[in-house]
């Protein structure tokens, strides 16, 4: 058992919509979506934010973008484009500390 919700996804201990998978990367999607295409993509080794980041979580943080990109491209918005958000910290709106790239796509994202 682990007290990180995300952690709990990545081991099946929570259930979760699984998008993305490989072997460093998980994405799925999220429980409050704010943009009609809206997937967590997380690292499968827990790094809590980018506030926290040390060298070595550079390759897994990358690879959450390359997953970003196959996400985009499976579902039809490689033209079309998306964003892609990271909250850091108190101040910066995170709320769940294993750090996550947001993937939002189809219609307004909520520019700002
Ligand atoms: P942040 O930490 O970047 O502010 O956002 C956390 C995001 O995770 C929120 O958009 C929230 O809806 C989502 N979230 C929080 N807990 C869970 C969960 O247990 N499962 C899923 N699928 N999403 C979650
Ligand atoms: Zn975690």
């Amino acid at each position: 058992m682990t007290d990180c919700a995300f952690c709990g996804i990545i081991a099946r201990e929570n259930p979760a919509d699984i998008e993305y998978e490989d072997d460093a990367v998980l994405a799925f999607k999220d429980i409050y979506p704010k943009a009609p295409v809206h997937i967590l993509i997380v690292p499968k080794r827990h790094v809590p934010s980018v506030m926290a980041m040390e060298r070595e979580d550079a390759e897994v943080l990358g690879r959450c973008l390359l997953a970003a990109r196959a996400i985009g491209e499976a579902k039809g918005f490689a033209e079309r484009g998306y964003r892609l958000h990271v909250h850091c910290g108190p101040e910066g709106g995170q709320l769940v500390y294993h750090v996550h790239v947001h993937f939002l796509a189809g219609g307004r994202t909520g520019r700002g």
